[in-house]
């Protein structure tokens, strides 16, 4: 088993967690390591021509870690620190989150290494389309079905629909998270974000606490924080402070969210928003608040600044946002995180109903979507909070817990051991 230490690379964080409630679920040593391991484990040299008239080569990524209960999926990030570690780190989450949000994937991520910020449109495309080239052996609607991520987005999903369709002919179930005149789903952008709202919502029910009024802190403004902040709203509770990765903005009596979105879209940041002040974003996640809701990227809660941390609660919005260390110290002193695998899957879920759609040629429309994405979110979130209430665990071994046992269950019923 492995032990707690203060620094581990992301791939040993998860796998931590994972033994951890495979071990209180009192599975065979056998199944254990069958669970452990990605299955397959693709890594591509992608090729470039750049608009400077030389060749890139950049290094990306498929790992497929588990398909016990059904297709792999997961998203495709594009970032410098996207390597196999993080990216098969990544994959093994996506396992257990969609067994416990009980939608029928298995779990994969993929990844590019490269800096999106400093690449052309010209380039980001033919980037995506070379990488889907390269991984469209082991990809498919049955077989494995990425979505965007970290820098990636619609369109992204859309130059990589289209080159799968120049190998396979039209598909468009290869791929969620598309344009909507593409086949992609409604709600699809806001549905992690509003996910994380739902979640949020069934917690307080269970507490018997009104969240009208909280205070809420953001750190990440794009796709998932972008639309966490927007919808949060909706539960009367005050957005003081957002960040990206150019710094912060900051207002103890709450952000005109509207406002910081437009000004976010003209000027590319935060930072100088006019009705708030800046911050640097270290200080952003040690504000005093009700809420911290991390939405950018991995171990930004780690054993340096855990201490620090003046939230009553933490909302994981992004993947892997806590470190072992940092879990270990917050649940010691009694703060409650709703994990991401429960947190943020409002995403997969919603992908999981583009490709229910693609497959039936059928399109719902946005209150449907919604809708269902309410009762899925709020099934998950009394379950995991149920199981850490009889097992007397954190949120997170008792995600862990459901999670694991349903894809160990799945996978016993098939056969593999
Ligand atoms: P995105 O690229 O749309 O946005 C990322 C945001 O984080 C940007 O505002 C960026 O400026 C900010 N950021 C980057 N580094 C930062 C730093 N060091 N400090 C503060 N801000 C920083 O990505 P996204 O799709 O919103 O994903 C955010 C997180 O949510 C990731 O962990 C991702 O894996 C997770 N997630 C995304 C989805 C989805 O549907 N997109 C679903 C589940 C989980």
């Amino acid at each position: 088993m492995i032990s707690l230490k203060d620094h581990m690379g992301p791939f040993e964080s998860v796998t931590y967690f994972f033994e951890r409630a495979a071990s209180r679920l009192k599975i065979g040593n056998d199944s254990i390591e069958l669970l452990r391991q990605p299955w397959r484990e693709l890594r591509v040299a992608v090729p470039i021509r750049r608009d400077s008239g030389e060749i890139g080569v950049f290094i990306g990524y498929r790992i497929q870690h588990n398909a016990a209960r059904g297709p792999y999926k997961g998203g495709v990030r594009y970032h410098p620190r996207a390597d196999a570690d993080e990216v098969r780190a990544l994959a093994t989450l996506m396992t257990w989150k969609t067994a416990v949000i009980d939608v029928p994937f298995g779990g994969a991520k993929g990844g590019i290494q490269c800096d999106p910020h400093e690449m052309s449109e010209q380039e980001l495309n033919a980037l995506t389309r070379r990488y889907i080239q390269n991984i469209s052996h082991i990809i498919g609607p049955n077989r494995d079905i990425p979505a965007p991520d970290l820098n990636t987005n619609s369109q992204t999903m859309a130059w990589m629909m289209d080159a799968y369709g120049q190998l396979h002919g039209h598909t468009p179930a290869i791929v969620t998270g598309k344009p909507v005149e593409l086949g992609g789903s409604y709600g699809r952008d806001a549905a992690t974000g509003r996910g994380v709202v739902f979640c949020l919502e069934e917690w307080s029910r269970i507490r018997k606490v009104d969240p009208a009024g909280s205070s809420v802190v953001i750190q990440g403004f794009g796709q998932v924080g972008s639309w966490t902040a927007r919808l949060i709203g909706r539960l009367g509770c005050n957005v003081i402070a957002i960040s990206d990765q150019h710094g912060a903005t900051y207002n103890s009596k709450g952000l005109d969210v509207g406002a910081v979105y437009e000004y976010h879209r003209e000027n590319g940041s935060v930072k100088g928003f006019t009705g708030g002040e800046d911050l640097d974003n270290d200080e952003l996640l040690e504000l005093e608040c009700d809420y911290l809701v991390p939405a950018a990227v991995e171990e930004v809660i780690t054993v340096e600044n855990a201490d620090k941390i003046r939230a009553k609660a933490i909302l994981e919005a992004a993947n892997h946002p806590t470190t072992p260390a940092a879990d270990s110290i917050l649940n010691d002193r009694g703060v409650p995180i709703l994990p991401d695998l429960l947190a943020n899957a409002g995403g997969v879920t919603v992908s999981y109903f583009e490709w229910a759609q693609n497959i039936q040629q059928f399109q719902w429309d946005e209150e449907r979507v919604n809708s269902e994405l309410r009762e899925r979110m709020t099934a998950a979130t009394k379950q995991v909070a149920t199981r850490a209430a009889e097992e007397k665990v954190s949120l997170r071994e008792s995600a862990f817990m459901i999670g694991v046992e349903r894809v160990e269950r799945a996978g016993t019923l098939r056969g593999f051991v």
